[in-house]
């Protein structure tokens, strides 16, 4: 039998992912709901405020998921000079989009999420994180963004890729025919970001991504920041560019001058979060741009 990806003792929410476990001390289970896709739970914890899980997988705190999600946009937004049109696929929990529309220049943000019931509980239970969302800019559907990225070409300057892990029905979302549909999706000049694991704890997985991810685009890079509550912390995200290169084609005074209110972005970051060590430079394909330096 498979063993359970997560277990409640003793007060504290125990994690398991390949023989390593991640703890977090809770007061009380607040929402429990199966829903048509997944299991939806969230707990108040000791430390770390709400906690959701997806089937028994951390997936957003109070106190950390601002990390993620503002590592996830402002490294592509603060690349691109202009972007006016951004796709999230996944990110029900609102946090990406947040982020998002920061960036005076977007005109439409898309959240494009399979599970209602991600949405409407975190609505009810996280609203600094969902709080974007009623937006005038912002358009919500539910839906499978595997078929929404398949009706839209040459529209969006960013999709970020705010998913699950590789994983049951996210699975496809890691897929070479995604990463094409998502690159036909993109505007000639577009970026796509997307969260790729722990390539410490999963290099084979992280691997996989990043090979499946230079199938269709040349420009491959990967960063990584600090986000606590996912598996040994080193979390990477992917870079897939049509032209611009995220080391040299960015302007820290602009950047600056943005002013954005940030928690752990900062326009250090901007670069210095492309510096990898060399077991996760090992893992990018041969193409990938960070092995030539
Ligand atoms: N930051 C989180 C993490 O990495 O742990 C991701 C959180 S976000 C809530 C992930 C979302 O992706 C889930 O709500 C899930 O329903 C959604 N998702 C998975 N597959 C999807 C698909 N094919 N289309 C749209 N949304 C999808």
């Amino acid at each position: 039998m498979a063993e359970a990806p997560s277990f409640v003792h003793n007060n504290w929410f125990t994690e398991k992912s390949d023989g390593i476990g991640f703890s977090i001390k809770i007061k009380e289970k607040i929402f429990e709901k199966q829903s048509q896709f997944q299991k939806i739970e969230i707990y108040d914890t000791e430390t770390l405020g709400r906690l959701l899980l997806l089937d028994g997988k951390t997936m957003v705190s109070d106190k950390d998921e601002h990390i993620y999600h503002e590592m996830i946009t402002h490294i592509p937004l603060n690349t691109h000079p202009n972007p006016k049109r951004a796709l999230v696929i996944g990110g029900g929990d609102g946090g990406t989009i947040r982020e998002i529309i920061k960036h005076p220049s977007i005109e439409e943000a898309y959240l494009v999420e399979i599970d209602e019931d991600v949405i409407n509980a975190c609505k009810e239970y996280f609203p600094e994180v969902s709080c974007a969302l009623d937006d005038p800019r912002v358009t919500v559907c539910c839906e499978d963004g595997i078929q929404f990225i398949k009706d839209h070409k040459n529209y969006f300057d960013l999709i970020v890729i705010d998913s699950t892990d590789p994983e049951g029905f996210a699975l496809e979302l890691f897929s070479p025919s995604f990463y094409q549909n998502v690159y036909d999706a993109l505007t000639d000049d577009g970026i796509m970001t997307n969260q790729t694991d722990n390539p410490f704890i999963y290099p084979d997985t992280v691997r996989t991504t990043y090979q499946n991810m230079g199938k269709v685009f040349q420009n491959i890079y990967m960063y990584w920041g600090y986000c606590m509550l996912y598996p040994g912390s080193f979390w990477t995200f992917g870079f897939g560019s049509k032209t611009y290169n995220p080391l040299l084609e960015v302007s820290i005074e602009k950047i600056k001058a943005k002013n954005l209110k940030t928690k752990y972005y900062n326009a250090g970051l901007q670069k210095g979060a492309f510096l990898l060590p060399q077991f996760a430079l090992d893992i990018l394909p041969d193409h990938a741009p960070q092995k030539r330096v």
